[in-house]
């Protein structure tokens, strides 16, 4: 199997076959470090997912009614429990969709759709890539970025 290191913005990972090991430097915003990494490797689609501790953490909620997003900060030492999410292409860039589940203090859970959040400890991921364009367009009735097999 052909092994790989590679190094960018805040990250560092190990490709394997098509596979990655990606890992962020502490105190790192991690939607901003994995965008630097999916752009940098040409990452065109497919799944991440990871775990890792927070110290804070900005979550969306999106509103159908409104269609609308409500952002919430949250300041607070957490473990992350999961995160996951996809990549795809989206008016010509190739962005992040990652949604979180944030273990407090108390062992209860915080989740949601992640805008940010500030690594506090480690953050790990990885990457199963798939080698093709995949377009979302925003959908007019939900307001909310779908995938597009047409494009
Ligand atoms: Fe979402």
């Amino acid at each position: 199997m052909d092994v790989q290191n590679f190094k960018g913005n805040n990250w560092s990972a190990k490709k394997a076959g098509s596979v990655y090991l990606v890992s962020l430097k502490n105190h790192s915003g991690i939607t901003e470090t994995l965008t630097d990494f999916i752009q940098d490797q040409n990452i065109l689609a497919g799944e991440v997912t990871g775990i890792g501790a927070v110290s804070e953490a900005i979550l969306r909620f999106f509103n159908p009614a409104t269609q609308k997003y409500v952002d919430k900060t949250f300041k607070e030492q957490m473990e992350v429990t999961n995160i996951s999410g996809n990549v795809s292409e989206i008016e010509g860039k190739l962005t992040l969709h990652l949604h979180i589940t944030l273990g407090r203090e108390d062992y209860t859970a915080l989740a949601g759709h992640l805008l940010e959040a500030k690594i506090q400890g480690a953050a790990e991921f990885i990457f199963y890539p798939i080698n093709t364009r995949v377009i979302k367009i925003k959908d007019q009735e939900t307001g909310i970025n779908l995938y597009d097999f047409e494009k």
